[in-house]
């Protein structure tokens, strides 16, 4: 039964009978646009609108009231909604002058004389009765200059109490090419939107109760009723989520298909044993339900893709091992692949602790590897002599070959390129491919991680392992609270515990933060910590300086650690219990969050002070908040995804019509239903499945069938 836009009201047999009936030619969707004026043409090429599809999905930003006529401020620029009253063509003299179009507009609040030049066609575009969108300036004399018109279906304002003033689209626009003329051209090629067809089979449009795709496009642009514009936007933002949850799960297929891997569903005598026995601590919950994922994924001939998020302290590490010691429990290989030296050599010696004394062969290859030391290990590897290896990306190198590598886990596995993971994944045996285990440590809200990581399994480890020292996070403000809270602090100190302090922030130059934080450290050395031993760190410091004060603290001997954010990245000082951040408003959630995370790490409580406004919604969420997780959403809906941290950086490109967390509820239906899809017609060949398949093709070619994601 049809219905109206979006609502399950059926149409009546009148509706019906005049209802549109349409013959869409998609074809004519990508006709270049006609424009008037190099300048318009530039305009265009700079917000991408070649066509006139291009057009259509260029949506308005926001609406806003237009003026009435009587509303005008002299010299101001403003929107008018207004219908032609009169309109006449009127010779000039001058010769090589094209006539004037001179029009009388109103609306109900009054009227205006309006001088169109150089478009004598106005006069039979917009006849008497035509509604019109004027955007130019009054010049309180009854004459309003027009900078752009378009014709509309909008009601003119200015008609009083409860009709509400007519809106006024606001597109993205550009220097040649303003808001009105795009809203002039949208309407100028309106009928197009009948050429646009629907990707979707009608069986999920009903169940998702969407719009079509062309009554979307069209209410996006000229809604009729409050609201059309929300929901039109929505069926456009599932659409382009919907498509790129398909990309994503056809290369996850795809990657499934080309590739085997070894089976490893054998009993786990050595790994139970090393969970029961070796292990000095027993597992979170979290823990165990990623061991069964794992272990699952890991009983299948086809290459585990798991990705472990999970916080520094999480516990990722366990975890870690535990599926490499599958493989050498299976007498086959593993491999654990860090960015880093420094990372490298901490897995490893993390490993060699939690492995205790159990008999594996294990090795450790980075760049500063000794020549015969290296020689010895590929010699190893390549026999199968060594059954666990720990490195960096001398791992992938050609030179490096295995025996039989069954498992490989990736660390921070962002930092690592496209094709840094495609070359560990071809050191499977032949044409096998190892299980991967991809891990990271910065938390991300699940939206992100399905639009960035759809093509994987997840899983999260939230719960912190038991007996880990809650921080408690407080704001200060005043003076008496900064007396207070150095007062804390030398308690901590005399009790033999260490402390941070992070110095204000100033963005102008490094030196001028060195400068600062250089005035800092003298004042609480002269003054509040007279008595204690302080020892400076800042970016303009030479590496040996900065080691010295590193090593300094490290073993104790600097009882306070005055420092800007260098700090932030690898420092393990578990005596450390208090954390001061000075001017804790100007960094962002992830970075408090990440600074924070330098406490807590010992046997001892640990207490965190933010400086900064009481009133600041970032601080405040700090101070509720210890998981990371949770913070990343906040700082998602306070910031919105173009400033989350991480996704500038990675060049990601941002949706179209989606927007988080707004769109949260889309993601997740479109990745379910991407599932779907892909389970029961993978390659989409179902002829339900043709204009998702072709829609897919026309965005993604064949980077969809790419194995990894670029
Ligand atoms: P991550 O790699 O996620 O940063 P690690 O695996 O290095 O975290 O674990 C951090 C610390 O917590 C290590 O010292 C580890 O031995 C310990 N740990 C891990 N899991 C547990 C647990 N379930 N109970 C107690 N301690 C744990
Ligand atoms: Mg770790």
């Amino acid at each position: 039964m049809p219905t109206a836009f979006t609502t399950a009201t059926p149409l009546t047999d009148d509706e019906l009978r005049a209802a549109p009936v349409s013959w869409p030619v998609p074809a004519r969707l990508r006709r270049g646009l006609k424009l008037d004026g190099a300048k318009a043409v530039q305009g265009a090429e700079s917000l991408g609108l070649e066509t006139v599809g291009d057009l259509l999905e260029h949506l308005p930003r926001d609406r806003r009231e237009a003026r009435t006529v009587a509303e005008l401020l002299t010299g101001e620029t403003a929107t008018v909604v207004v219908e032609v009253k009169q309109i006449t063509a009127r010779a000039v003299r001058r010769r090589g002058m094209r006539p004037l179009v001179e029009a009388t507009v109103a609306d109900a609040s009054g009227s205006l004389r309006v001088t169109f030049f150089n478009q004598p066609w106005l006069v039979g575009r917009y006849p008497a009765g035509t509604r019109l969108m004027l955007h130019g300036k009054a010049d309180g004399r009854g004459r309003f200059t027009v900078q752009g018109h378009a014709q509309t279906d909008q009601r003119p304002g200015g008609a009083g109490a409860g009709g509400g003033e007519p809106s006024v689209a606001h597109y993205p626009a550009t220097e040649g090419l303003s808001s009105t003329q795009i809203l002039a051209l949208v309407h100028q090629h309106a009928s197009s939107f009948d050429d646009v067809i629907d990707p979707l089979p009608v069986a999920i449009r009903r169940r998702e109760r969407l719009a079509d795709r062309s009554g979307a496009l069209r209410a996006a642009h000229f809604p009729l009723e409050p609201g059309d514009e929300q929901e039109g936007r929505r069926r456009l933002a599932f659409d382009e989520l919907l498509l790129a949850q398909l990309a994503l799960q056809q290369r996850r297929r795809h990657r499934r298909i080309a590739s085997s891997a070894p089976v490893l569903d054998q009993g786990a005598e050595f790994t139970s044993r090393w969970l029961r026995t070796v292990l000095p601590f027993s597992l979170t919950g979290d823990q165990v339900a990623a061991l069964a994922a794992i272990d699952r994924d890991l009983a299948c001939d086809q290459p585990m893709q798991r990705l472990l998020m999970g916080e520094v302290g999480s516990g990722k590490t366990v975890v870690a091992l535990y599926a490499m010691l599958r493989a050498v429990e299976h007498d086959l290989q593993a491999a654990l692949m860090a960015p880093t030296e420094t990372l490298a050599e901490q897995h490893f010696a993390t490993i060699q602790n939690l492995l205790g004394a159990e008999p594996v062969r294990a090795g450790l290859l980075t760049g500063s590897t000794p020549a015969r030391r290296r020689a010895d290990l590929l010699a190893k590897l390549a026999s199968g002599e060594l059954s666990m290896i720990v490195g960096t990306h001398a791992l992938i190198e050609e030179a490096v070959e295995f025996n039989r590598l069954a498992v490989a886990v990736v660390d921070e596995q962002h930092r690592f390129g496209v094709s840094q993971r495609a070359a560990l994944d071809r050191k499977g045996r032949g044409e096998e491919s190892p299980h991967v285990l991809h891990m990271t440590a910065t938390p991300i809200p699940r939206t992100l991680a399905l639009s960035r990581h759809g093509d994987l399994d997840h899983t999260t480890l939230r719960e912190l392992p038991s007996g880990r020292q809650p921080i408690a996070t407080h704001l200060c403000s005043s003076e008496a609270e900064r007396e207070r809270a150095y007062a804390r602090i030398r308690d901590e100190l005399t009790r033999g515990r260490q402390a941070f302090v992070v110095c204000p922030l100033v963005e102008e130059s490094e030196t001028l933060q060195a400068r600062a934080a250089v005035a800092e450290f003298e004042r609480l050395r002269t003054g509040p910590f007279k008595e204690h031993r302080l020892v400076l760190m800042h970016g303009q410091m030479r590496p040996a300086e900065k080691q010295g004060a590193m090593a300094a603290f490290a073993s104790g001997a600097a009882q306070v650690l005055v420092a800007t954010t260098v700090i932030e990245v690898g420092i393990d000082v578990p005596n450390a219990t208090v954390m001061l951040v000075e001017d804790a408003d100007r960094y962002g959630i992830s970075q408090l969050h990440q600074l924070r995370g330098r406490i807590g790490r010992g046997r001892h409580a640990s207490l965190c002070l933010l400086f900064g406004r009481k009133d600041a919604v970032r601080l405040q969420a700090l101070e509720r908040e210890s998981d990371g997780f949770a913070l990343a959403e906040i700082d998602l809906q306070l910031r919105g995804q173009g400033e989350l941290a991480g996704t500038r950086q990675s060049g990601e490109a941002l949706f179209r019509f989606a927007e988080f967390p707004r769109d949260d509820e889309l993601i997740e239906r479109a990745h379910r239903y991407s599932r779907e899809v892909i389970d029961s017609d993978p390659e989409l060949k179902r002829p339900e499945h043709a204009l998702l398949a072709e829609a897919l093709a026309m965005l993604y070619g064949d980077e969809a069938r790419a194995p990894i994601r670029a």
